[in-house]
């Protein structure tokens, strides 16, 4: 076996990897001895940092070194344990503390020498240090330079996965296939492989580090184009349709005039821009990005109506029941007396119903579906199916949103988000696809004045609402969980309707929503609450998409530490549909730095695109759509927000990599790499 395909051998082929060590591995998804290679140090320790006790600040952290003297345990009154253990380092004693981990004491040896790391507490003399993270000074096989610490799995320790990944190097290392010539690396200031993934495991210093980031940044994000360049040139070809309508059909005009509001300049670039895809003998693939509110629901509506006018049959596809009844009202109600068909299936719509759905849709008298993933049952049948839509894309998978489309013959494809991608993102994931931007809200929207409180101001926040609810306006509360958990110290949705109820139950009327309830009872309480006959609506997260009730015009979010960013946006994205002022109370106690961003961040910005980015920044690339859908997530060292260097050097590189890259070692290699990705481009 020759290259790449040697690392491709599943990872008991190397030395001293049993089925032990092979099940330890799978947990952290590595299977082949190239993912082993590419499982890299989430940090290093650096060994030349080592601090001496004189050293230690008071509240700092400190990497230390010290002899085990004495090992003590002791349980408190309140049942936690807590280990101490008295370390000789250099001449001075000091104490290490670990909370609730009573196992440490059978993990420890007296005589021991350990290396750790932890905070630092000095009462008097006596120097405390509250352990973050500790090894066995005999498990580093270096003495000298960086230590790579890696991402481990029960039974692991850091000395066996630093043992595999020096035997790995050792006897593997060799094979690995170099796809840059010296010149270009020459001329690029770039390590040859082999070094670079000897220095990335093991640098002896940071630019030695450093440089090997540079280079294997690099060997990924060319990959990465590579595999999304596969689809770049393709154009599917559309069926010809029987009719290209004119610039803008009678039934259209008609539907526009009679709108109690006019389009927003945004909005009618966007719809003139998907008209000209949509008359193109090949099929749309377009992303629309546009803030909360923006207004994004009317364009997909005006998109079906060109569907409609070439004769063509068109789905929408909402994440959520009450977004896709909701949906369907609005065309309902938009369509009101003109000659269209359409129609909501749900997995609540009854057997019946559904059963004459899917024989309007088959015969073709039916022109719009909307509905949620129940769109996707194998035995539904489209006449034609033209147009796709889908709604908070983020919520899908690739392979969902292959599926709907699949029903038809190469429809168009339109995808609707308020999460927007990050432009430097947006521009390296996706070759085909073309990107509308709805950068406008409709007029008259007041910015949503939000504000950051601390648990303890709950009351005052609370009366806050109270003051608003008796103006006649309304509001949400927003709670985490739906029951009581002994984990977490959370609220849950129903302890806060008792406590608020017990409040507020006389002065006003308070409804409740959360995930546990049938879609029925979902749909009724939102529906008084539309028709303002609930006035405080507690809810999950189950109103975080799309769910339009304009007179809502406070929100309160409780534990809003637990949200990330793009779900804050999202949720505040409830209210401010009106022309009134609206308000977001965002109550939260944040355990870090970084919770801490997040809810100023919402507190100084509106701009989900800002917020977007600064996400991309806190979480990294990995986390930002939480779905495995875009293959980034298997980008596990290029970072978008820093590495715009090598995204440079990549663009330099590139077009010459595609002339000279060896056919089979390409698919090899890709393969190996973005696993998922290669089974979408397959579908
Ligand atoms: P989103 O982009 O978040 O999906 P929606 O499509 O739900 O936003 O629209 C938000 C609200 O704004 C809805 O009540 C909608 O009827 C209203 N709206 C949409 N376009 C306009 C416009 N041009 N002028 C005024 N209101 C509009
Ligand atoms: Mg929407």
């Amino acid at each position: 076996m020759q290259g790449m395909n040697v690392f491709q051998q599943n990872v008991q082929y190397l030395k001293g990897v049993g089925p032990q060590r092979q099940l330890q591995l799978q947990k952290l998804h590595i299977y082949t001895l190239f993912d082993l290679l590419w499982h890299l140090p989430r940090q290093y320790e650096d060994f030349s940092q080592l601090q001496t006790p004189e050293q230690m600040r008071e509240g700092e952290m400190t990497f230390c070194k010290g002899e085990v003297l004495q090992i003590v345990k002791n349980r408190t009154a309140r049942g936690m344990f807590i280990v101490r253990a008295h370390l000789l380092c250099e001449n001075s004693v000091i104490t290490a503390i670990w909370f609730n981990q009573p196992f440490i004491t059978t993990i420890l040896k007296e005589h021991e020498t350990i290396v750790l790391k932890g905070r630092v507490r000095r009462m008097g003399a006596r120097i405390e240090i509250h352990v973050a993270h500790y090894e066995k000074s005999e498990h580093h096989p270096l003495s000298e330079g960086l230590l790579p610490v890696y991402s481990l799995s029960e039974g692991l320790n850091q000395k066996k996965m630093r043992q595999m990944m020096q035997t790995l190097l050792q006897t593997y290392l060799p094979a690995y296939p170099e796809i840059l010539t010296k010149a270009i690396r020459d001329q690029e200031h770039l390590l040859d492989i082999h070094t670079a993934w000897r220095q990335i495991h093991f640098p002896e210093n940071n630019m030695q580090r450093a440089q090997a980031h540079k280079r294997l940044a690099l060997e990924e994000y060319l990959l990465f184009r590579l595999i999304m360049k596969k689809d770049e040139g393709f154009k599917p070809p559309k069926q010809p349709f029987a009719t290209l309508w004119p610039e803008e059909d009678p039934l259209t005009l008609k539907i526009k005039q009679r709108l109690p509001f006019r389009l927003t300049d945004a909005q009618e670039r966007v719809i003139q821009e998907i008209r000209e895809d949509m008359r193109k003998p090949y099929a749309m693939n377009r992303l629309l990005e546009g803030d909360v509110g923006s207004g994004k629901t009317l364009v997909a509506a005006f998109s079906m109506l060109m569907s409609k006018a070439r004769q063509t049959q068109s789905a929408l596809m909402a994440p959520t029941e009450v977004l896709a009844i909701q949906h369907y009202r609005f065309l309902e109600k938009l369509f009101h007396g003109a000659p269209i068909l359409t129609a909501c299936l749900t997995s609540s719509t009854p057997a019946k119903e559904r059963d004459s759905i899917l024989e309007a849709l088959e015969d073709g008298s039916l022109d719009i579906l909307v509905g949620t993933h129940a769109l996707l049952q194998e035995d539904l049948n489209f006449f034609q199916l033209g147009l796709v839509v889908i709604d908070e894309q983020h919520r899908f998978g690739v392979r969902q949103r292959a599926r709907l489309s699949s029903k038809g013959q190469n429809p168009d494809v339109l995808v609707m988000t308020a999460t927007p991608i990050p432009r430097t993102l947006a521009l390296s994931l996706y070759g085909r696809l073309s990107i509308s931007v709805i950068d406008e809200l409709p007029p008259g929207r007041l910015p949503i004045k939000t504000k950051y409180l601390p648990r303890r101001d709950r009351v005052q926040a609370y009366e806050f609402v109270r003051k608003r609810i008796q103006q006649g306006e309304q509001a949400y509360v927003i709670c985490p969980l739906v029951e009581e958990s002994e984990k977490q110290d959370l609220l849950d949705v129903h302890t806060l309707y008792q406590e608020l109820f017990e409040r507020y139950g006389a002065d006003f009327k308070i409804g409740m929503v959360h995930g546990r309830m049938s879609g029925e009872e979902k749909q009724q309480i939102l529906e008084a609450f539309h028709r303002g006959e609930i006035q405080m609506l507690i809810a999950t997260t189950v109103v975080e998409v799309g769910v339009d009730v304009p007179k809502a015009t406070v929100m309160v979010i409780e534990h809003a530490e637990r949200f990330g960013l793009s779900q804050l946006h999202q949720l505040r994205g409830r209210v401010g549909r009106g022309d009134q002022q609206s308000y977001c109370i965002l109550l939260g106690e944040p355990a870090n730095e970084n919770a801490y961003q997040r809810l100023l961040a919402m507190q100084n910005t509106n701009d989900g695109f800002k917020l977007a980015d600064l996400d991309l920044k806190l979480r990294g690339p990995g986390d930002f759509w939480g779905v495995r859908q875009h293959g980034i997530q298997d980008l596990k060292i290029l970072d978008f927000t820093q590495d715009q260097q090598v995204i440079e050097c990549a663009q330099r590189i590139f077009p010459w990599l595609e002339d000279t890259l060896d056919i089979g070692l390409k698919e090899t290699y890709l393969q190996l790499k973005f696993p998922y990705l290669k089974e979408i481009a397959v579908n």
